[in-house]
């Protein structure tokens, strides 16, 4: 078996927030709490929960965007948590990122030449005019934009080829991962639809890893090749995307899972509404974090915390119950 390209161990992330009445005193926050997964070369692993769980706090943290409060991140066995600033500037070449909104993320006075060029430079990786403009020319069509648009501005373009240019900057640095940070959330969905179709295209021919943070279950079905469910901080069930959509384990899988449409008229799928909002990170609840708004609750989910624990093939849950656990 060969090493993950992306080794995430016991990350955690805290930060510092005003507190108490009048917002004088401090807490602190732990917005990821003991979070661990692999990504291996050519794979993608999509990290689904509610806005607030902390997934695109992990991303930002493997982008070393924000510094790791505990934990280890590796990139094909190197520790990339502890690395100084100074020593960063490999690391952005390796891991790039696609963010959900390409218009605040793409320079709107540069061309998109410019904007594709910025990254060629910053890293010396192609010399003189012209393999400049082939290799220009080689990121739009690899990403279905026209080589006559680069001379355009971002606000040229639709939201849609938009992204599509935030997704040939990335590539232009050739990396070895890419963490789509909500890619697709903003698009339409025909136009979400391409994009993911894209991404799974580029990923086959140029053996990408993909980390895919979304809040969105139903947008992962069709690229991820596993999935991790966050909820509050911690990762609550993970397994390979056939599994986990069949025979979702954990409750709250299964309640993101029922509001996911079914393609097939004939066919239903019982919706599970959770009750109450996500509880404040600042005061997790006790037990299994879950439990304030699991319909399965009962005293022992109060006090005592799930572990993962294996419910299939390279499949874990992070309940106590081994099925579907009776209402509490
Ligand atoms: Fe629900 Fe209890 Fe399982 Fe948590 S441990 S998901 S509260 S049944």
């Amino acid at each position: 078996m060969t090493a993950p390209l992306l080794d995430v161990q016991d990350l955690r992330k805290e930060f510092a927030v005003r507190a108490g009445r009048f917002g004088f005193g401090r807490a602190m926050l732990a917005a990821v709490d003991g979070v661990s997964f692999t990504v291996s070369r050519g794979e993608t692993l999509s990290l689904v929960g509610e806005s607030g769980c902390g997934k695109s706090t992990v991303g930002r943290a493997i982008l070393r965007l924000i510094a790791p409060t505990a934990g280890e991140i590796r990139l094909d066995g190197q520790r990339i948590d502890d690395l100084p600033e100074h020593r960063l500037r490999p690391l952005r070449r390796r891991i790039q990122v696609v963010f959900q909104d390409p218009f605040s993320s793409l320079n709107p006075r540069l061309t998109v030449g410019d904007i594709l060029a910025e990254p060629l430079r910053n890293f010396g990786l192609v010399h003189g005019r012209a393999a400049r403009a082939e290799r220009l020319g080689q990121l739009a069509d690899a990403v279905g934009v026209a080589r006559e648009a680069l001379g355009r501005r971002p606000h040229e373009f639709s939201g849609g080829q938009r992204q599509r240019i935030g997704i040939a900057r990335a590539l232009a640095t050739e990396p070895e991962l890419i963490v789509c940070d909500e890619a697709v959330s903003a698009l339409d969905v025909s136009v979400k639809a391409q994009i993911i179709n894209l991404l799974a295209d580029l990923q086959d021919r140029l053996g990408l890893a993909l980390l895919f943070i979304s809040h969105d279950l139903a947008v992962v079905e069709h690229l991820t090749h596993r999935v991790a469910v966050m909820y509050l901080g911690r990762i609550v069930e993970t397994g390979p995307r056939r599994a986990l959509f069949a025979a979702p384990h954990h409750p709250y899988t299964r309640a993101l899972l029922s509001s996911v449409p079914v393609p097939d008229p004939t066919a239903t799928r019982r919706r599970i509404v959770l009750g109450g909002d996500v509880p404040s990170p600042l005061a997790p609840p006790p037990g299994c974090r879950f439990h304030t708004r699991c319909p399965f609750a009962v005293e022992r989910c109060r006090v005592e915390t799930p572990a993962l624990r294996p419910v299939g093939e390279g499949h874990v849950s992070a309940c106590h119950f081994d099925t579907e656990p009776a209402p509490g």
